[in-house]
């Protein structure tokens, strides 16, 4: 379990890598899904992600900073995604691009 400041520290971390902005970072409780993006650029992720691997939790936040970018799951996102991961050196599948948040 990672604390909250420690979440928002590695979103930023890795916003700077991809090069997008979040104007707001938020964590709160969501039932139906890990994250979510607004058209203006503010991010809210689940607080379960917390508890959650540190593999999967980077999945999720670079799929929602994509999204910044990329409002769809197109090339240039399925692209970027990919290769963030392998540079991180984790293995993705193509069910990482449904993680759900819409
Ligand atoms: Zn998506």
């Amino acid at each position: 379990m990672i604390s909250a400041q420690d979440f928002k520290k590695e979103v930023f971390r890795c916003a700077e890598e991809i090069v997008v902005k979040p104007k707001e970072v938020h964590l709160r409780n969501m039932n139906t899904k890990w994250a979510s993006c607004s058209n203006k650029g503010r991010l809210s992720f689940s607080s379960s992600l917390l508890n959650e691997a540190p593999d999967f939790r980077t999945k999720v936040i670079v799929h929602e900073l994509l999204h910044i970018k990329y409002p769809t799951h197109g090339k240039m996102f399925k692209t970027l995604f990919i290769s963030y991961l392998r540079r991180q050196g984790i293995d993705c599948s193509l069910k990482d691009f449904n993680l759900s948040h819409r």
